[in-house]
């Protein structure tokens, strides 16, 4: 029996796995988690003062102090059952990767013990040579070490039996380029930060600090662990290659609304709990609109406590999935014809006062710090769009972006009528030249009613990649299976860039003798008018747009290879550089990563679809071929006329055509892939697999396996159909 039909009847007998809940949430949150209550428990004072100063201030840690940290940290986790460790960190692959040690170890003498000093801690050097690097460590130093982070507190990670202490860490060569996702992350916060608090003293001299804050909303679908087994294309990529449309899919929206199938829930239920008790503060979770697909949000964090728990949650819900004979797919678009998975990041900054810097405020002081950051912002996304772009290009996005379900790969601002009119009045009413009115301008009202009004959902709109949503901005291109922190960095550094661009700007008006708040109104309208095409309020999925867009001189890359571009013109090198984010070096290293990546992407993907067109849809298409002429030769054969299998014969004609035109492409296919992989060019290699092999075949093989599907006998066919993964229950 095919693996297809195994998983259909296995499907009646699965149950809900019983899952037990240990009740509140609040009792189990953070036990995981040496957060600060367990730091002052388990360490003393002098070590406590010194990880407090560290987190809060980025005060470097004394050796002797590390020490003691280390052995406090492990009595916390030994208490817990712990008994080894891992320095866990984000390299540029895309999961997350650990190397855990024991606690264990012999002293000089042979006598067996248990330890865990302050440089283990710190500082270790697991083996980097099979991560990517972009030729930087084949460049200038063999060698990558990871460096604890002590912003981001360690956690116990419990699997099965064991138990594992991980810390935190940042993947760096020893010439000093980051390896990692975490590095330039922590940069970027830090850049904000300081051109942030510059710009925060000209309304409030107490701030002292400004955090980025992340929400992320994650995007998944579940399907059954048997069905994906017998789908080699999502065990092997994450997407099914081939897979007719079912007959009904997502045009009723009855999943979106509907409740969440039980064996589901009960998964979900798991995964909460595990994520609780590492103080991940997951909020929501909901179905979405496709059928087997959902969604789940937590509170929003501190962005380099987010961005961890991102990736510590996908890692998460892989294994729980695992317990529940489920598979979690995080792939941006594991079925054609229904929509696909993101990963909406809300961003936003907060002063140590704690004031959001995207909250409008109730006087027309802290109004006009709001329409500072707010314009700040938009500017920002307006000067650097296509690094943004860039920062969010996989081959799995590529399937999504532009889709008409997702954010055109246009990247434009949605900021709501009520403020679309506010900065039409400042544009307005600010004269050119500075004069009185300018300072009535201060006062008029029309800042009081913003907070009322940005609570109205209504003004909303889904189809834009970046948009306004009250308090904070969505960005919503970001795809479901990606790192935050690639697109987090580059949104960071540009408003950094840009607000330091605006400090000098209004400091140079101030020199010339203007009040200080009118300066601020100056260059703010200046800033409106130097950025407004890159606001759009309308239908971002719609065809006029992608016009209109041109017409403005918008980018529009609709592929990764040709997005990626952005990373390596001088315009980024300039940017990452003058922020302290990333040397010529690592931008490099980092544009080839991307591109090696979305090259084995594509291949991988397209020797699966050889390898399934003629392993798999071949052989039932041909059987089904013989039994069809078997049966017009022998209607022939006892002399009835051709009207009695002319439909025969047309079926047959057509499986014939399927099936040649499916086998000749793949042949062809193979051929085109040779001739990429013969270019030693890594840019120019990417754009041939993009052209040659995935824009020419991959659409019109699939078109032939999926005819083919129709008109095959079901009873033949080997790969779970789209109606089997995404129906059954
Ligand atoms: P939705 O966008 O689905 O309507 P919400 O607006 O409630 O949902 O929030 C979505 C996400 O935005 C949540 O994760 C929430 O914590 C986050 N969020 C809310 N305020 C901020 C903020 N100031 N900074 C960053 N994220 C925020
Ligand atoms: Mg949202």
């Amino acid at each position: 029996m095919s693996l297809r039909f195994n998983a259909l009847n296995k499907l009646t007998e699965k149950e809900a796995i019983p899952f037990e809940s240990t009740g509140r949430i609040t009792a189990v949150f953070g036990e995981y988690v040496f957060d600060l209550k367990k730091a002052r428990q388990f360490l003393s004072d002098e070590a406590y003062k010194s990880l407090v100063a560290s987190i809060k201030a980025g005060q470097k840690i004394q050796r002797n102090v590390a020490n003691q940290i280390a052995t406090g940290m492990r009595a916390w986790a030994e208490s817990m059952g712990v008994t080894h460790f891992t320095h866990w960190f984000q390299p540029l692959t895309g999961t997350t990767a650990e190397k855990h040690d024991s606690f264990f170890t012999l002293k000089g003498d042979g006598t067996p013990i248990e330890e865990f000093e302050g440089d283990a801690l710190i500082q270790q050097e697991p083996d980097a040579s099979s991560f990517p690097s972009g030729g930087i460590r084949a460049t200038f130093e063999a060698r990558g070490y990871t460096a604890w982070d002590p912003s981001s507190p360690p956690f116990i990670v419990h699997i099965g039996p064991g138990k594992t202490l991980c810390i935190p860490t940042a993947f760096i060569s020893y010439t000093g380029e980051s390896l990692d996702y975490k590095a330039p992350l922590l940069k970027s916060i830090d850049a904000l930060n300081k051109a942030a608090v510059d710009v925060c003293n000209y309304f409030d001299k107490n701030v002292s600090k400004v955090i980025a804050t992340l929400g992320w909303e994650q995007e998944y679908f579940v399907i059954d662990e048997a069905m994906f087994n017998a789908r080699p294309d999502l065990v092997m990529c994450g997407r099914t290659v081939f897979g007719h449309n079912s007959a009904k899919n997502q045009q009723l929206e009855d999943h979106y609304f509907g409740a969440i199938p039980e064996r589901v829930y009960a998964f979900m239920r798991d995964f909460e709990e595990e994520c609780y008790r590492l103080g991940i503060p997951l909020r929501t979770r909901h179905n979405e609109v496709a059928p087997q697909q959902f969604e789940c949000a937590p509170i929003y964090e501190e962005m380099n406590l987010a961005v961890d728990h991102n990736s510590l949650l996908m890692d998460i819900m892989s294994r729980v999935s695992v317990r529940h004979k489920l598979r979690v797919l995080m792939h941006e678009k594991p079925f054609a014809g229904i929509n696909g998975s993101g990963k909406h990041n809300n961003w936003s900054m907060a002063t140590d006062t704690g004031v959001n810097l995207l909250a409008p405020g109730k006087t027309p002081k802290t109004n006009l710090m709001f329409l500072t950051f707010f314009v700040n912002t938009i500017k920002a996304v307006h000067d650097y769009a296509e690094i943004l772009r860039a920062s969010i290009a996989s081959a799995q996005n590529d399937h999504r972006l532009g889709a008409n379900e997702a954010p055109p790969a246009i990247i434009s601002v949605f900021i709501g009528q009520y403020l679309s009119k506010v900065l039409g009045d400042v544009k307005e009413r600010v004269s050119e030249k500075f004069d009185e009115q300018d300072e009535s301008m201060l006062k008029i009202d029309i800042y009081k009613s913003i907070p009322e009004l940005l609570l109205d959902n209504t003004d909303r709109n889904r189809t834009s990649p970046f948009a306004f949503t009250g308090n904070k901005f969505e960005f919503r291109a970001v795809g479901s299976s990606a790192n935050c922190a690639n697109p987090m960095t580059v949104l960071n550094t540009i408003v950094a860039q840009t607000l330091r661009q605006f400090k000098e700007d209004v400091d140079r008006l101030i020199d010339r003798g203007e009040k200080k708040e009118i300066a601020i109104m100056h260059v703010i309208r200046e800033y409106i008018v130097a950025s407004e095409k890159i606001l759009f309020e309308g239908d971002g999925y719609s065809e006029s747009w992608e016009k209109e867009a041109e017409r403005r001189g918008l980018p529009n890359l609709k592929t990764t290879p040709a997005a990626l571009d952005a990373m390596i013109a001088d315009k980024a090198k300039i940017l990452f550089e003058s922020n302290g984010i990333y040397s010529h070096t690592e931008l490099e290293a980092r544009h080839e990563i991307e591109l090696e990546k979305y090259i084995k992407k594509v291949q991988i993907e397209s020797r699966i679809m050889g390898e399934l067109a003629t392993s798999h849809i071949l052989p039932p298409s041909i059987r089904y071929q013989n039994l069809l002429a078997k049966n017009i030769n022998g209607l022939k054969a006892v002399g009835l006329s051709e009207d009695a299998y002319s439909n025969q014969l047309q079926i047959l004609d057509k499986i014939s055509e399927h099936i040649n035109k499916a086998s000749d492409l793949v042949e062809k296919m193979i051929e085109a892939r040779k001739a990429c992989n013969a270019i030693s060019d890594t840019r120019k290699r990417a754009i041939a697999y993009q052209e040659k092999v995935k824009d020419t075949f991959f659409d019109q093989i699939r078109y032939h396996v999926d005819k083919l599907e129709l008109l095959v006998d079901d009873k033949e066919w080997y790969l779970p159909k789209y109606r089997e993964m995404l129906f059954l229950r």
